[in-house]
């Protein structure tokens, strides 16, 4: 009889904490999206975008190295505390475009996670599109750098007024008219056209896009890579 009700007490208590789990869980999730509406970027490791990305570029001068991923804060049971500032994550970048123009969210497909030749992941999506088809900035912001490298081919690299953010253009065909480094250009502004320069596979048309967060201006090429996945696919 004492082993049945050790037996009871123990599903009693098994249950207790299924329960509490469960609700754990429900309220770390409603924190969660309660407090950052929008994309919230999956924590992931980084390296320097011109380290991983597919068609990722090596510009200039600077030579981008790789960059061992520091520790990454992972999505845990507790709630977060109620008022730790982040640093700039998705959803405090202003709504974007997607950058092609005749390209719907539905057309999108989720490529950031996928493995890129040695060791590489995108870091990225590839968006399908026909030759030539327009280029569009997919925010406000600053060109900083036009660069050709072997993998990104023709690229561009724009920046967001407040810095934080990085716009990265690859596998361009060719870049509009007049287009140069230091100008500002406005949301929707053709900026260049799709094409398959660099690595991409040759009639293989896409734009590479990627973006990440700038973690010093000054090195535009470095930073934090976010997935545009889930920001463009909640384009109207
Ligand atoms: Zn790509």
């Amino acid at each position: 009889m004492g082993s049945y009700l050790r037996f009871l007490l123990s599903l009693f208590l098994i249950t207790q904490v299924l329960v509490a789990v469960i609700a754990l869980t429900a309220f770390v999730f409603v924190t969660i999206s309660g407090t950052r509406p929008g994309a919230r970027p999956t924590p992931t490791p980084f390296a320097s975008p011109s380290a991983t990305a597919g068609a990722s570029p090596t510009p200039g001068s600077p030579s981008p190295t790789e960059t061992a991923a520091p520790p990454v804060e992972e999505p845990t049971a507790s709630p977060p505390p109620p008022d730790a500032t982040p640093p700039p994550a998705a959803g405090d970048m202003v709504k974007l475009i997607i950058p092609v123009a005749g390209v719907r969210a539905s057309d999108l497909r989720d490529t950031f996670n996928e493995a890129r030749s040695e060791g590489r992941v995108h870091n990225a999506i590839d968006i399908m599109a026909p030759r030539s088809a327009s280029v569009l900035a997919a925010a406000d912001g600053e060109i900083v750098k036009l660069f050709y490298s072997d993998r990104g081919g023709i690229t561009i690299y724009q920046m967001t007024p407040d810095k934080k953010f990085v716009f990265y253009y690859a596998h361009l065909e060719r870049y509009a008219d007049r287009l140069a480094a230091g100008q500002r250009v406005r949301q929707g502004e053709v900026i260049g056209y799709v094409g398959d320069t660099g690595n991409a596979a040759p009639g293989s048309y896409h734009l590479h896009f990627s973006i990440w967060i700038a973690t010093d201006p000054r090195r535009y090429w470095d930073g934090i890579n976010i997935n545009p996945y889930p920001i463009l696919r909640n384009t109207p």
